[in-house]
């Protein structure tokens, strides 16, 4: 089997010894003689999966004390909703920085229970960049952020200075680098871009927060719920969880968020700077607001794209297509993506402008 560099927005690469360890617990788990599929969610050998899974998230992002640890159902679509039933007053209003497709998407679901106001919106220029310079009313329960935009390609370099209390749809660049949780009221995320696979949605969450709004919240949306039953409310997506644990304990025998972030610098400087300095290749985000999960770039000629993609994947480069909002390419670079993948793709454009040069 040949080895294919997997540059896939997510579902995305995880790193091979994960995915077999997974394997092997979905036909014997812990030598029990039984999948881990095949057992209830309630055993001790689950419970000290979803708990080490906890841990790890704490232990990795330097949770504080007085935050919980949530691994939930319903993809970071649902967090949009959650994030205004929990913390968005009945007749209050929530702050929103319209950054690209999810971060609007968040600011819908969120309309439907309050007032939003929009702070600031990159859409005049197809969300290539990141707002600066905006205010933040100190009236609205929160701002919401999104801290990478995974489709166009834009991350926010700082958090907002801000009065009122931020809840962040990190999705796309959790465990890339190291963060504050406590600037945070809630964070959320996805698994299937940088965590694990499809199927929990994490959640780090101020238990302090909770409970202010005087909205009666259905059960499954409501965190305190979810808080007080530990994530098992209800039966719990055992097996992304199991992967995501899987996945987090490799990020600490490596060395954490300090070593991966690193690792993810080098990844992007290596691409933007062919990308800056290939006269055939030209970025789509502006270089301020450049995301270091998800470098976009087009061609400057369009004629060419055909022997281009021929060349990728000649060699045994995946994923790298553009969403259709942006066109061009994406190559998503998350945690699991070694950098010699991107030199592999590197290589391929230099090789590319050799033949036309
Ligand atoms: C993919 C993505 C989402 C949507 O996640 P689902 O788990 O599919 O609901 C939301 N926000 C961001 C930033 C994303 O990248």
């Amino acid at each position: 089997m040949s080895k294919v560099h997997n540059f896939s927005a997510g579902p995305c690469i995880l790193p091979q010894e994960v995915l077999k360890q997974a394997s092997e617990a979905v036909i014997n788990f812990n030598n029990l003689n039984l999948s881990l599929l095949e057992i209830s969610h309630r055993s001790k050998d689950f419970v000290e999966v979803m708990e080490k899974a906890q841990a790890l998230v704490k232990e990795l992002l330097d949770v504080p004390d007085g935050y919980s640890v949530l691994f939930l159902q319903g993809g970071a679509s649902l967090g949009f909703l959650k994030a205004a039933y929990n913390f968005m007053k009945e007749d209050g209003s929530a702050a929103y920085l319209n950054t690209g497709t999810w971060a609007n998407k968040a600011q819908k679901e969120a309309a439907r229970l309050g007032t939003i106001i929009e702070v600031a919106s990159s859409a005049d220029k197809n969300y290539s960049y990141i707002p600066k310079n905006y205010q933040i009313p100190g009236s609205a329960d929160y701002l919401h952020i999104t801290t990478n935009n995974t489709i166009f390609g834009t991350q926010l370099k700082n958090i907002p200075i801000s009065r009122i209390p931020i809840i962040a749809d990190m999705s796309s660049d959790i465990f890339s680098k190291k963060i504050n949780v406590a600037d945070f009221d809630m964070i959320y995320a996805g698994a299937q871009k940088n965590m694990g696979p499809a199927g929990t949605t994490l959640y780090i969450v101020k238990d302090s927060a909770l409970g202010k709004t005087g909205r009666n919240i259905p059960a499954m949306l409501d965190l305190q719920v979810h808080i007080k039953k530990e994530s098992m409310f209800n039966t719990p997506p055992v097996y992304p969880i199991y992967v995501s644990m899987l996945n987090l304990q490799w990020l600490k025998d490596n060395g954490g968020v300090d070593w991966i972030e690193k690792i993810n610098e080098q990844k992007a400087a290596l691409l933007y700077n062919e990308i800056d300095n290939n006269p055939l290749f030209k970025g789509t985000a502006e270089v301020d607001s450049r995301s270091n999960m998800n470098p976009t770039f087009v061609l400057t000629n369009d004629a060419l794209k055909d022997e281009f993609d021929a060349m990728w994947q000649a060699a045994n480069i995946s994923g790298i297509k553009g969403h259709r909002d942006v066109g061009g390419y994406r190559a998503s670079m998350y945690n699991a993506l070694p950098l010699e993948s991107v030199q592999v793709l590197v290589d391929v454009m230099k090789e590319f402008t050799k033949k036309h040069g």
